[in-house]
């Protein structure tokens, strides 16, 4: 099965990395392998990968319409990317930002590999020039916590410097909502511990390129880090994302519905939500964005203690950290180290896939 062209995303995603032959599983086999029989081109498995990553990769490879290479996590990929930097580039960051990116990107600043520079995601015309300049351009959209858009059509074209890569963290928005390579990005990522497994129980990474040599590459980056995915997170994600239209739909549907009652809410002061019109880039989300996603931020009149209080209450929705997956889950960002800049009373729902009406009900209890 290896004609995306012809499937729509949801299609797909139940079709994808199937056995045809017959007398074949009718599903994606789980094949715990480290070494092959030698013979064909496939020997062992940190180099030349195995049946159950294939179907990972070629799931997601499909949606985004590239090359797929799977890895151990989110942050693997993403470090294969920026292993892919010659010493002395120039990184450009958004302002808000995963922060394992960060910590990843900073880390190397300080140890001289490269060094970094911050620009906010609204500034639209600050990275078109940064394409001009910049090594690594990094984009994430919707961003981490604050749900910025980013215009990805215009940035996309800019001109960029010969050999410099346009990498988009495309977790937030998922394949189906956004498809970077086609705005003309190098490179997308997702963590698929988040959407793509959608049940949180698994950590796993892809990096997806239309550019042959950048995916060789990052194959080898994978290779000689070790930065393999695990064989059942591999399997599991693959499950996952037979559901991942589905789920999409429903949750955004849902966050769409509580974004617009908690904004009506007295005791909250903000929400963001890519989908509400008050939103500050809900116009670029309207552009760029096929769905608005599952994930709303909001602040409470009060502070810290108020918002710590409503995550203590709330009953189906649990409070956790991460997001994506069939259940929804909430946190308070600012109590994370390393994220004590963010407004203090900003809560983070990732909203699931339950009866809409549950979760209003367990959020009006916990804000009242
Ligand atoms: C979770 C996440 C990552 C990192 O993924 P892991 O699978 O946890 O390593 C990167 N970017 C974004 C936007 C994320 O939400």
């Amino acid at each position: 099965m290896d004609k995306p062209s012809r499937l729509r995303p949801a299609s797909w995603l139940v079709a994808a990395g199937r056995p045809t032959a017959p007398g074949e599983p009718l599903n994606t086999p789980l094949v715990p392998a480290s070494n092959f029989i030698l013979g064909q081109e496939r020997a062992y498995a940190r180099d030349g990968g195995t049946p159950t990553w294939e179907a990972l990769e070629a799931l997601v490879g499909g949606l985004e319409d590239g090359k797929a290479v799977a890895f151990a996590s989110g942050m693997a990929a993403v470090a294969a990317v920026f292993d892919q930097l010659p010493v002395g580039a120039l990184v450009v960051l958004p302002d808000d930002c995963y922060q394992g990116v960060v910590g990843l990107a900073l880390a190397g600043a300080e140890k001289k590999r490269w060094s970094v520079r911050r620009l906010a995601l609204e500034d639209t015309e600050g990275w078109v020039r940064a394409c001009g300049e910049a090594d690594l351009i990094w984009l994430e959209s919707p961003s981490n916590p604050l749900l910025t858009v980013v215009d990805l059509a215009a940035i996309g074209q800019a001109p960029r410097k010969p050999g410099a890569i346009l990498a988009v963290d495309n977790t937030f928005a998922t394949p189906l909502n956004q498809q970077p390579l086609a705005f003309g990005a190098t490179v997308s990522i997702q963590s698929a511990t988040k959407f793509i497994g959608g049940h949180s129980d698994l950590l796993g990474g892809v990096a997806t390129t239309r550019d042959e040599a950048l995916w060789q590459a990052l194959r080898k980056s994978r290779e000689l880090s070790g930065a393999t995915p695990g064989t059942l997170e591999a399997f599991l994600a693959v499950r996952g994302a037979r559901t991942l239209a589905l789920r999409l739909q429903k949750a955004q549907e849902n966050a769409q519905t509580l974004a617009l009652r908690l904004e009506q809410h007295p005791r909250v002061a903000r929400v963001r939500y890519p989908g509400l019109p008050s939103h500050p880039t809900h116009a670029t989300a309207r552009r760029v964005l096929k769905g608005f996603g599952s994930i709303i931020s909001f602040e409470l009149h009060g502070g810290a203690a108020e918002a710590d209080a409503v995550c203590r209450r709330v009953r189906l929705i649990r409070h956790a950290t991460s997001l994506g997956g069939v259940e929804s889950t909430m946190e308070r960002r600012a109590a994370i180290p390393g994220q004590e800049h963010l407004p203090p009373s900003l809560l983070r729902l990732s909203v699931g896939i339950e009866d809409v009406e549950d979760l209003w009900a367990d959020l009006e209890a916990a804000l009242q």
